[in-house]
This record gives C-alpha cells, sequence and structure tokens, in this order.
C-alpha cells in the first residue's frame, strides 16, 4: 500500500536536526518516565512504612489506656479499703500501676518524634494525667478516706470528670495517629496516581513520536534516497532514459537529484561523441569509397547533416580560377551564401580556423548575414598542403538552452566540425588526386581529347547501352593527310601545333554523349551514341571542313592548310564490338585515302560529297521548290503535302 504523505521539501540539514531534537526528546521522556517510575515505588515504600509505624502507635496509646484504667481502678481500690492491709497492698499495687504508666508516657514520647501536632495531643494527654494524678492523690488523702461522705463525693463526683478527660485525651492522641496516618496515606496515594498518569502519558508521547519519527524516516530520507540510488544504478548500467525524481526539489536530494541529472547529461554526451567518433570513421571509410566529386559531396551533406543537427553548414570549394569559394555541399538548411570571395572569411585570410562566439576580441566575416547566430565556425579545408576549400558550421540556438549551454554545445559541435575538417581533406585530397591520375589516365596530355584507353572503355559501355535500347552508334576515324611530310617540312613542333588546333575542334564539334578521342600519332577517332550513319556522315563532312579551313599561325608566319580523310561507320551495320567497328571505320578511312585524300568516306561504301556542293545541291532544290510553287496555281488552302513535294525531289 502507498503512502500518500504530502512532499515535505525540507533540507536534510534541518531533518538530521529535527531528527536528533526527537531523539533528545525522546531522551528526557525516557528521564522522566524512569524518576515517575522510582517516585512511585518510593511513594509504595512510604505508605507501607506509614502503616508499619501506625499500628504499634495505636496499641501502645490502647496499652497506655488500659494501665490508666487499672491505675484508676486500683486508686477507687485502695482509696475505698478501709482496712489498713488491703490498702497498703492497693496502694503499692497503684504505685507500681503508676510508675508503670510513667514508664509508657516516657517510650510513647520517644517514638512522636518531630510530630508536632501529635505531640501536642499527647502533651494535652500528660497535663490531663498529671491533673488526675493530683485528683489521685487527694482521693488516697487519709482525712478524705474517713469522711466517707466526701470519699464518696471525691470517688464519685469530682475523680471520673477527671479521669474521663485522660481516657478522652489518649483517645484524642489515637485518632490523631490515625487521621496522620491516613492523611499520609492519602497524600501519598494521590502523588502516586499523579506520577502514574505522567508515566503513561509520557510513554504514550514517546510511542507516538517514535512512530512519527520513523514515518518522517522512512517517508522523507530512507525511501528518497533509496529511489535516487536506483536511478544512479540504472543509470550507471547504460540506461539513460531513466527518470531522475527529487529534482525539482530545493533541498539536498534536489541538490543530489540535480547532480545526477547533470552527470546523466555528461554520459549522454559522451555517448553522443562516441556515436559521432564511430560515425566519423564510417564517413572516413564512404568519403574513401566516393567515386568522384559530386558523389563525395553528397556523402558530405548526408552525413554531416545527420552529425550536427542543431547546425546548418556548407562546403565551399575553390572554383577553377581560384578567385572565389562555391558551395559544394550544404545541410539542414541552404546557406544564403552560394559563393564567397576568400577575403570575406578570416578563417581564409589568417590561414586557421575560425571560432566566432568565443572570442572577447572577434569579428564576423562577411559572407556571414547578420541573422545567423554568433556562434558559428569556419575551417579552412587543406589538400596536399594547398588550402582546396572551407567548412562553415552555424550553431542555431535551441529555444530551451541556456546562453551557457549553447556555448558549451557549439564549442563541441565546433570540436566534431575540425574533426569532420580533417576527415575530409584527405577525404576531398583523395578524391581530387584520384580524379588527377584518372584523368591522366584517360586523357591525351597533347590535345586534351580522350585517350585510346578512354575510347575503348566508354565505347563499350555506350555499344552494351545501344544494344540494350536498340539504338545507334556511329564511330567516325580521322587520319591527317601528309602529315610525316608536314612534320618533315615544318618541324614536328609545328606538326603539334596542328594537332592541338584539330583537338580543338573535335572538342568543340562535338558534346554532350559524343565522345572525341585521339587514338594516338595524327588519328582521331569520335564516338556518337544514338546517332545514324547518315547523320555521322554529315558531321563528319563539317568537320573536314572546319579542318581544311584551319589558319594557324605558327612563329611568324602561317603554316600551310592541313586536311583531313575520314572514315564513317555504324553499330550495328558495321559490327557487333568495338574493333569490328573501327576496323570497318578504318576500310572506309582507307578508301579515302586512297580517292584522294580530304573526304569523307561511309563503311556502305557511299561517299560524303564534300559540304559545299551540299549546300549547293540544297539551294539548287529550294529553287527547283520555289519555281515549281510560282508555276503551279493558287491554291484555297495551305496544302499539307508540300514537305512529301520536297521529298519527292
Ligand atoms: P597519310 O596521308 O597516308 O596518312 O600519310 P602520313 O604521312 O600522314 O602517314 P604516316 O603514317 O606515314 O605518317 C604519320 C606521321 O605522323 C609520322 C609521324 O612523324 C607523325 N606523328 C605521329 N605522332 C606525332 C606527334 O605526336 N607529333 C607530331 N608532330 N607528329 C607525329
Ligand atoms: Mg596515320
Ligand atoms: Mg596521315
Amino acid at each position: 500500500m502507498a503512502l500518500n504523505l504530502p512532499q515535505i521539501s525540507l533540507s536534510v540539514s534541518i531533518k538530521n536536526s529535527l531528527l536528533t531534537s526527537v531523539f533528545l526528546l525522546l531522551a528526557i521522556l525516557g528521564g522522566v518516565s524512569v524518576m515517575a517510575t522510582m517516585r512511585l515505588s518510593a511513594l509504595q515504600d512510604a505508605v507501607e512504612a506509614i502503616n508499619r509505624d501506625r499500628l504499634p502507635k495505636i496499641h501502645a496509646l490502647g496499652d497506655l489506656n488500659v494501665s490508666i484504667a487499672h491505675a484508676h481502678l486500683v486508686a477507687i481500690r485502695a482509696a475505698l479499703s478501709t482496712a489498713p492491709e488491703p490498702r497498703a497492698e492497693a496502694e503499692g499495687e497503684l504505685k507500681r500501676r503508676i510508675v508503670e504508666v510513667q514508664a509508657k508516657i516516657a517510650s510513647f514520647r520517644e517514638t512522636i518524634g518531630s510530630d508536632a501536632p501529635m505531640k501536642m495531643a499527647f502533651d494535652q494527654f500528660v497535663h490531663k494525667w498529671d491533673l488526675y494524678l493530683k485528683q489521685q492523690a487527694v482521693m488516697l488523702e487519709p482525712e478524705v478516706g474517713a469522711n466517707r461522705e466526701r470519699l464518696e463525693h471525691v470517688v464519685n463526683v469530682q475523680a471520673p470528670p477527671i479521669f474521663q478527660a485522660v481516657v478522652d485525651a489518649i483517645g484524642h492522641s489515637l485518632k490523631l495517629a490515625d487521621h496522620r496516618a491516613d492523611s499520609a496515606i492519602e497524600s501519598a496515594t494521590l502523588d502516586a496516581q499523579l506520577f502514574r498518569i505522567v508515566l503513561w502519558s509520557v510513554n504514550g508521547v514517546s510511542v507516538l513520536i517514535g512512530l512519527a519519527t520513523l514515518l518522517f524516516v522512512i517517508h522523507d530520507v530512507s525511501m528518497p534516497i533509496f529511489r535516487i540510488t536506483r536511478s544512479m544504478e540504472a543509470i550507471a548500467k547504460g540506461e539513460l532514459q531513466t527518470e531522475i525524481p527529487y529534482a525539482d526539489h530545493t533541498n539536498e536530494l534536489g541538490l543530489m537529484a540535480r547532480a545526477l541529472a547533470v552527470f546523466r547529461k555528461s554520459l549522454v554526451e559522451n555517448e553522443r561523441l562516441n556515436a559521432a567518433t564511430r560515425t566519423l570513421s564510417e564517413l572516413s571509410e564512404w568519403l574513401q569509397s566516393a567515386k568522384s566529386e559530386p558523389e563525395l559531396y553528397q556523402m558530405i551533406s548526408t552525413v554531416l547533416g545527420g552529425l550536427m543537427p542543431e547546425c546548418t553548414g556548407a562546403l565551399y570549394i575553390y572554383a577553377d580560377s581560384r578567385d572565389v569559394l562555391e558551395v559544394a555541399a550544404e545541410w539542414n538548411g541552404t546557406s544564403t551564401t552560394r559563393s564567397l570571395h576568400p577575403d570575406d572569411c578570416w578563417s581564409l585570410r589568417r590561414g586557421h580556423v575560425y571560432i566566432h562566439g568565443t572570442n572577447e576580441v572577434e569579428f564576423r566575416c562577411d559572407h556571414v548575414h547578420g541573422d545567423v547566430d554568433e556562434n558559428y565556425c569556419c575551417i579552412p579545408i587543406l589538400a596536399h598542403g594547398e588550402t582546396v576549400g572551407l567548412l562553415h558550421v552555424e550553431y542555431n540556438h535551441q529555444g530551451e538552452e541556456t546562453e551557457a549551454e549553447a556555448k558549451a554545445r557549439f564549442a563541441d559541435r565546433a570540436r566534431l566540425g575540425l574533426a569532420c575538417a580533417e576527415h575530409l581533406s584527405i577525404a576531398i585530397a583523395n578524391i581530387k588526386l584520384r580524379e588527377g591520375l584518372r584523368d591522366q589516365s584517360l586523357r591525351d596530355a597533347l590535345t586534351g581529347l580522350n585517350n585510346r584507353r578512354c575510347l575503348i572503355e566508354t565505347a563499350r559501355r555506350q555499344l552494351l547501352r545501344a544494344s540494350r535500347s536498340r539504338t545507334p552508334v556511329s564511330i567516325v576515324t580521322l587520319d591527317i593527310d601528309h602529315f610525316k611530310s608536314f612534320n618533315d617540312n615544318h618541324g614536328h613542333e609545328a606538326g603539334d601545333t596542328v594537332l592541338r588546333h584539330v583537338g580543338e575542334i573535335l572538342k568543340t564539334g562535338f558534346s554532350g554523349d559524343d565522345l572525341p578521342c585521339r587514338l594516338g600519332g595524327e588519328e582521331f577517332v569520335v564516338v556518337m551514341p544514338n546517332c545514324g550513319i547518315e547523320e555521322a556522315a554529315l558531321r563528319a563532312e563539317e568537320l573536314r571542313a572546319r579542318v581544311e579551313a584551319l589558319n594557324i599561325s605558327y612563329g611568324d608566319g602561317m603554316l600551310p592548310r592541313v586536311t583531313v580523310s575520314v572514315g564513317v561507320a555504324a553499330y550495328p551495320e558495321a559490327g557487333m564490338d568495338l574493333t569490328e567497328i573501327l576496323r570497318v571505320a578504318d576500310g572506309a578511312l582507307y578508301r579515302a585515302k586512297q580517292k584522294g585524300r580530304n573526304r569523307v568516306e561511309l563503311a556502305s561504301g557511299g561517299m560524303v560529297p564534300p559540304i559545299d556542293e551540299v549546300t549547293d545541291r540544297a539551294v539548287a532544290a529550294l529553287d527547283a521548290i520555289v519555281a515549281r510553287a510560282e508555276t503551279r496555281p493558287i491554291a484555297t488552302s495551305p496544302s499539307p503535302s508540300t514537305p512529301s513535294a520536297v521529298r519527292s525531289n
């Protein structure tokens, strides 16, 4: 059954003081209880002593009373005896009796002690006894005995009241002795009752205080400590979501609970950092496996967005011109600055990390807008000792956190950003190196065109794709005419210049999926996916014409005109694989050479007329169409068959 007592938020030191006071109180009550018990027992002893003391006194007074009565009777007998012998005998006995009474009086006086009322009453009796003895002496006088009438008067009238007064005085002493004992007993009994009440009250209060203390200790000390300890154990076991009770209390328990909450927070933070470290090492692994820069930047954006959910960030990379940095990746929101000048950023200007929001003296970077939180950092990204970019992280203040908490968390994110930057630097350096190497391995150094290796790799993929999509692929092969003698006449250097110019024409003349390559020497190939042989032939002719039209300045003068012979073949007609198609295209090229060079030959056997000849033919065809239109009667509506009229020609 749960106890539902009101929450008392007393400080533990106050509780300790209270408990100490309660224990002191209990000790005092215990002392009072012991004293009351002792006093009760003393009172009982006193009552017994009074009872013990009363009986001998009463007995002694009764005995004295009897002796006085006997003495009185003996005195009367002596007074009334007329014969000398009995009288003398009676007087002797009387003397003994009187001595006996006097001895008892003396003995009783000793037992009175300091009891003043009793002493007074007994003195009263002794006084009466003395009066009686005087009366007795009168009664025993010989003149009184000689006068019978007077004797009878003395014995019967004068002596009895005096004797009665003696007896009354004894009776009074007796009553007094009895009454005094009764009063003492009554008083002791009252005292005993009082002490009994005190004893019961003290015991009752002690039991109540004991019970209240027990409840208090259980509810306000033991239970809270037990609950907090249980939370501690759970947190220590790694159950970080465990609830921490009493955190809102203002006493030491609250302090303890809040300290535990701080400890848990740091554990959570540690756990998060560990997770971040794990993610970082995973990130590193992923980044190393990126196969291109765009893919790498995509990964960076995804991973950093997850690692720093409270931060907006962007990775800027230097453009080829190196005068500006452009956004390559961004996360958790779009960066307002799409590109920045190196001079706009303090980290790039000073050449090291710049953490804004943590220094006494600091200036905002020009690329950071005014509405951005003051906590941001810029980290230069280095690759092979050269700055290739900038990692920019902006902390977004979370609503519930204090300024200090925001600063602490931002500092943590900045550290994480630094760790990330190292990984990013390595990954970017790697990918750039790899892309450079790949570029070198796939590109011809003289012309910048793709090389034979690239041709083989790419063309095979394109042919495979074409076989799946059932689309054509055309291949054009070019060879510069009489290049050997050109070299011989103008030098190898001039030959290289020609090769570069031809390469430039190929680069500008073909784009998208087209793949212009230098096969080696003065031979070139262009692969054109999704392009039939007719279209390829037209473009080859265009190419040939552009080469023929080249005017190359070299040294102080101009180089002579160069021409190319071109062969065109297409997939699937020319063959199913690259080697086969190239062989067929080379056959066409060979024919072009044989037929006088500077021409385009198709694998199908046809020859592509020179471009100016095509133009002449097109102009003639147009003229014919126009002439026919002029001789034809005017139609009432535009004829939809006009294009077919063009085709029929
Ligand atoms: P054809 O019209 O029959 O093609 O005659 P050609 O002289 O062009 O043919 P050939 O195969 O006999 O000569 C090719 C020449 O190309 C030989 C070589 O000097 C030249 N050549 C090959 N590679 C280079 C190069 O990288 N630079 C220069 N300048 N010349 C090269
Ligand atoms: Mg050749
Ligand atoms: Mg040649």
